[in-house]
């Protein structure tokens, strides 16, 4: 059995999605359905993994600096 196709549904625009190339629906800009949303956000969550982590003597050296706090 072949469930209703949702994912075009809507107005399609001139504009291809940036994912897979279809047509962009109106509302989903610059997208076609909510699964290229997805795989954008999949890619954009990847991306900001991929940023290097700092070293341990910056992590120190921040610690440092919380327990300077001036007691007095
Ligand atoms: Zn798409």
């Amino acid at each position: 059995m072949r469930g209703p196709a949702n994912d075009n549904q809507g107005e399609t625009l001139q504009q291809a999605c940036v994912i897979c190339g279809k047509p962009q629906v109106k509302g989903r800009e610059p997208f076609c359905s909510p699964r290229c949303q997805d795989i954008d956000l999949g890619r954009w969550l990847k991306g900001s993994y991929a940023i290097p982590v700092q070293d341990h003597d910056d992590d120190e050296d921040g610690m440092g600096e919380l327990q300077q706090r001036r007691e007095d």
